[in-house]
Parts: structure tokens; C-alpha cells; sequence
């Protein structure tokens, strides 16, 4: 660690202790619903109205949610010159918001959305406003919610909801984040893969690794003889490939990290 040279690959776990949920980790729950895909999305009006009504109310959360003891460190291990890179599967843009920069966010940021048709990015603000402008009366009641911003609702308080279209040209806005069957821009996955192949140590911290978005970057990193270190709480995919595992709370291993930087 001491040496630096190290990219950090982080998931889920990184971001429980904001309260937002690791569907995947030992301490979410097992998601209820599928998850959304960019075919239904884009295809099933009802099921986008649906979603969109669930994603409203998801944001009241993950938009409120702020960074913990765990984004801090990295940011300060960044500050400290240590880090050659972050790249996160986390769409809920805590690095940033605890300082830290150049982020490379696999999945996108729940914080931006997009329109399908003229590419136009506005912020979750501006369509949380128009959101709540057209449906005065909505008053769902969520019952819990997912990482992704998806939250569970009961379908009869999705009755009535109103979803909006880009102002720009009318057409389908979706969250700027990569959906279940959507793949992840090739631009960004080839900056990760540079980073992690000029790096010393991958870090991985929060993430599982069960999806091959994320594993793909430690058997890259093995691939190349770099060492990976992995901190998560529960089972990791990653396990056979780390030279360096610790079972901990993130929130708590850390700070730890970044005060006394040690190899
Ligand atoms: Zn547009």
C-alpha cells in the first residue's frame, strides 16, 4: 500500500454503512423483484411507468444518502498520492461526494438522466421536480428499496403515475445507469482495464465479484501478475485470486488503511 500504485475497484458493500443496501452482500435482503432491463425498459410502457414511479421514490433515499468512514479513506488515500485510480460499479456518486476525483463509474450515476433519443444528460433533480409537478397526489408508500434505486412498491400505488419526456426533443429519459442486459460503454472498460493493467495492487473493496463486470478487472489484474487485496464483508468470487483478504466492515478496516499506510 505504502508504495502506491494502487486502483481500487469498489462495489455494493462500500456503501452499506450510508444505508443503501447490498442486495447481493450478506446483509441485504434478496431482492423481490427482477431487476429492470434496458429491453423492458425501453419496450413496456406500463413496466417503464412502473419502474419510474419505484426510481422517484428510490431517489429520496440514495439521493439523501451520504458518504461513510469507508469513501473517506479512499479519498484520503487518493489525496495522499496512493491511488492510481478509483473505478466503482456504485451508481450512487459517494466517492465524489467524499471528495474524491476522477471516478470511473462502470455503471453510470443515478444522479444524471439521460434521454434515449438526443443524449441530452440533466440533472435527477430537475426530473425529480417534473416527476412530483405531474403527479401532485402521488403518495407511494415504498416499501423497501434496492441499490440500483429501484424501489419494491405495491402495485396499486403505482396507479395513476405520470412519467415525463425530455424537453429537448420528447423523447425517453432513463437514469444514466447500465441496466440489467445493457453493457457497459466499451470506452470506459477500456480506461479500466488501463488502469488496472498499470497498476501495483488492484483493491477491491465492497464488492462480491459475482458479476463478471467487476470480476473481469481482478482476473485481468492476475492475468498480469498484480497483486490483488481484497476487503469484504461475507463470500467473494474473488477469493482464489487474492494474495490479501480481510472478512471486515469496510467502515471500520479502512481508516485504518489510510492513516498508517502499510504494505
Ligand atoms: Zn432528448
Amino acid at each position: 500500500m505504502a508504495e502506491g500504485g494502487v486502483v481500487v475497484l469498489s462495489g455494493a458493500g462500500l456503501s452499506t454503512d450510508s444505508g443503501i443496501p447490498d442486495y447481493r452482500g450478506p446483509s441485504g435482503s434478496a431482492r423481490r423483484s427482477t431487476p429492470m432491463t434496458y429491453q423492458t425498459f425501453t419496450r413496456d410502457p406500463i413496466a417503464r411507468r412502473r419502474y419510474w414511479a419505484r426510481s422517484h421514490l428510490g431517489w429520496r433515499t440514495i439521493g439523501q444518502a451520504a458518504p461513510n468512514d469507508g469513501h473517506r479513506a479512499v479519498a484520503r488515500l487518493q489525496e495522499q498520492g496512493l491511488l492510481d485510480g478509483i473505478i466503482t460499479q456504485n451508481v450512487d456518486g459517494l466517492h465524489q461526494a467524499a471528495g474524491a476525483r476522477d471516478v470511473i463509474e462502470l455503471h453510470g450515476n443515478l444522479a444524471r438522466i439521460t434521454c434515449l433519443d438526443c443524449g441530452a444528460l440533466t440533472p435527477r433533480e430537475e426530473m425529480g421536480g417534473r416527476l412530483d409537478a405531474v403527479n401532485p397526489a402521488f403518495a407511494g408508500v415504498a416499501i423497501a428499496f434496492n441499490a440500483d434505486g429501484d424501489a419494491e412498491l405495491a402495485d396499486e400505488s403505482l396507479d395513476g403515475f405520470t412519467t415525463v419526456d425530455c424537453l429537448d426533443c420528447g423523447g425517453m429519459l432513463k437514469p444514466d445507469v447500465v441496466y440489467f442486459g445493457e453493457t457497459v460503454p466499451a470506452d470506459r472498460v477500456q480506461r479500466s482495464f488501463e488502469l488496472v493493467e498499470s497498476a501495483r495492487t488492484l483493491l477491491v473493496l465492497g464488492s462480491s465479484l459475482t458479476v463478471m463486470s467487476g470480476r473481469r478487472f481482478v482476473l485481468r489484474a492476475v492475468k498480469h501478475g498484480i497483486r490483488v487485496a481484497i476487503v469484504n464483508r461475507g463470500v467473494t468470487r474473488g477469493e482464489p485470486y487474492a494474495s490479501l483478504l480481510i472478512d471486515a466492515p469496510l467502515g471500520i478496516v479502512l481508516p485504518h488503511v489510510a492513516a498508517v499506510p502499510t504494505a
